[in-house]
């Protein structure tokens, strides 16, 4: 083949800030921090900074390939070790706060991580773990002397006082684009979590990816609020791509909750959200209770679970948001589809439209996607068959960190453990989890369309269902419920509700109401544990 002639330069987390730097300088962080109060400072502050990091990790002998990991909220001082890290040619290892202690020991010990940059909210996660991370050099606080806690914690130094004494020059030093940058485990909900590793290219890539309006929309006029977390799937890739665009980026911090985040948009006025739906069922909830609008909100991106019908239409309808739905996960970087703006959609008559948001949306360029049955054979992209959905691409896993389990690799192709369909204009609908979809009577019943239908009653704030062991059917339907505050809504009252909203075979065999529902450390519904509760339910209780 005759070769073209142009320049190879290597695709590094660093080109991405010094872009940023010389292009945004004063575009704006504005962080929540552990401390309480509100910090704001300007791309090129940041940037300084990541280079005072960068002479840091130099100045602990940190070579290039070392594992540095963080325990921190999104903010600012954990965008700059994005950077500094990365950049300086360790591996950024982002640590999911929400995993059991055991889990946190196992991906320490497995990452080989030499220092952890911990928020203030965290240092108790560590100082239960401390004797059993041995390896680990030093601990960094992310605070200044001033706010360093009392702590149990041996080899602890202060983020501040170290990074003062660092000097602001820094040649982010060139070497090859497949180098490791930055890892990330998954939750693990069966066995011990997988680690994802990513490279400088994938990460550029997948920023480039993501920015345009067919993806996140992060233009340099935008204002966004990550709320998805900077610890577990890199914050969907934002920080990097907003190095990109130089959309000012509002950080929550520890304030996930409903009247947390409303105090930042409300003092922010962003014009883009991210994140999971179970923290925009909190911010909807506060919003009724206080009776305002989200007035600045165009777009609310929802990914991680399924985005519920009744959510899309509060958005629309209450703060007049549209909701992107999209659909990803850590092996992929993490975005696979996005359900954006387009001009059909607009067409649309608002009840049909919600119909098609629903869906998950279409691959974004790099990502290809196929759906096969359980001997691999690709079956219809005709929105009806559902099969496996297998992806590959740029930005997505070839094999697992030190794991030599190769059973998600097939022929080139990733196995995303999902079960979905794919209609004729590309768009996806992921039916359910292969392992949370319900057999009954050799048909199968998607456990998230049931969810998502029944959530939409006004009287339940959560609903989660499971396949309970069926002595005919094999499986059948079982709705575990959480009910409003003070709500005596019965199970008659829920099955009358979901009449018109599933087909007839659909209909849980038993609604039982619960207090709470199990999560994962993802904010999924740990499904797990419940079907472990439950699976007799059927057999030996009386349906509720
Ligand atoms: P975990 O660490 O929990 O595996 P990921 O964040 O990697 O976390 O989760 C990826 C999985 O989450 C996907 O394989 C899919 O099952 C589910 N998921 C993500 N986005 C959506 C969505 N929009 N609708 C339904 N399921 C989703």
């Amino acid at each position: 083949m005759m070769q073209g002639l142009m320049m190879d330069r290597p695709l590094l987390i660093s080109s991405l800030l010094e872009h940023a730097e010389s292009t945004h300088p004063t575009s704006e962080i504005v962080s929540r921090r552990c401390e309480g109060d509100i910090h704001r400072y300007q791309m090129r502050d940041a940037a300084r900074r990541s280079r005072q990091v960068a002479n840091l990790l130099a100045s602990l002998g940190i070579e290039q390939g070392d594992r540095i990991a963080t325990l921190a909220w999104n903010g600012y001082r954990h965008f700059e070790l994005y950077f500094g890290v990365s950049g300086y040619g360790a591996v950024l290892h982002t640590i999911n706060p929400r995993l059991f202690a055991e889990q946190l020991v196992y991906i320490i010990n497995h990452a080989e991580d030499r220092y952890i940059f911990v928020d203030l909210t965290f240092v108790p996660l560590l100082e239960a773990i401390q004797d059993q991370i041995s390896g680990v050099e030093g601990i960094i606080v992310l605070c200044d002397a001033g706010h360093m806690p009392e702590t149990k914690l041996s080899k602890v130094h202060c983020y501040e006082a170290l990074l003062a004494q660092q000097s602001e020059q820094f040649d982010w030093p060139e070497f090859d684009e497949r180098s490791a940058a930055s890892m990330c485990y998954t939750s693990g909900t069966t066995g011990n979590p997988k680690g994802v590793l990513y490279s400088h290219r994938s990460t550029v890539i997948h920023a480039m990816g993501s920015i345009g309006e067919e993806a996140l929309g992060l233009a340099s006029t935008s204002c966004f609020l990550p709320v998805v977390p900077m610890f577990h799937v890199n914050a969907w890739g934002t920080p990097y791509s907003a190095a990109i665009t130089g959309a000012k980026q509002v950080f929550p911090g520890p304030g996930m909750d409903g009247a947390s985040l409303w105090e930042l948009i409300d003092a922010e006025q962003p014009d883009l959200l991210l994140g999971v739906p179970t923290v925009w069922l909190m911010l909807l909830n506060h919003m009724d209770a206080i009776g305002k609008k989200l007035e600045s909100v165009q777009n609310v991106v929802v990914g991680g679970a399924a985005a519920p019908y009744s959510m899309i239409k509060a958005f629309q309808e209450k703060h007049d948001a549209f909701l992107i739905h999209a659909w990803g996960m850590t092996e992929m970087s993490p975005i696979g589809t996005v359900n954006s703006h387009n001009a059909h959609m607009e067409s649309l008559p608002l009840e049909q439209r919600y119909q098609l948001q629903l869906k998950q949306g279409r691959p974004i360029y790099g990502v290809e996607m196929k759906i096969v049955d359980d001997n691999h054979n690709e079956l219809p992209k005709d929105g009806k068959a559902y099969g496996r959905l297998l992806v590959r691409g740029p930005w997505i896993v070839s094999s697992y960190y030190k794991n030599d389990d190769d059973s998600s690799f097939i022929d080139g192709w990733f196995d995303t453990g999902d079960v979905a369909t794919i209609d004729e204009n590309n768009y996806l609908h992921i039916v359910d989890r292969s392992k949370d979809v319900i057999k009954s009577g050799g048909e199968w019943i998607s456990s998230i369309d049931l969810e998502n239908a029944a959530v939409g009653h006004p009287d339940l704030v959560e609903c989660c269902v499971i396949g309970a062991r069926h002595e005919k059917w094999d499986e059948r339907p079982l709705l575990l419920a959480v009910r409003k505050p003070g709500s005596e809504v019965s199970a008659d009252d829920i099955r009358d509700y979901l009449t018109d909203k599933i087909a007839k075979w659909w209909m849980p065999d038993a609604i039982l109401f619960v207090d709470e529902l199990p999560h994962t450390a993802t904010g999924k519904l740990l499904k797990i544990n419940l079907r472990q509760q439950y699976e007799n339910y059927l057999m030996e209780g009386e349906p509720a």
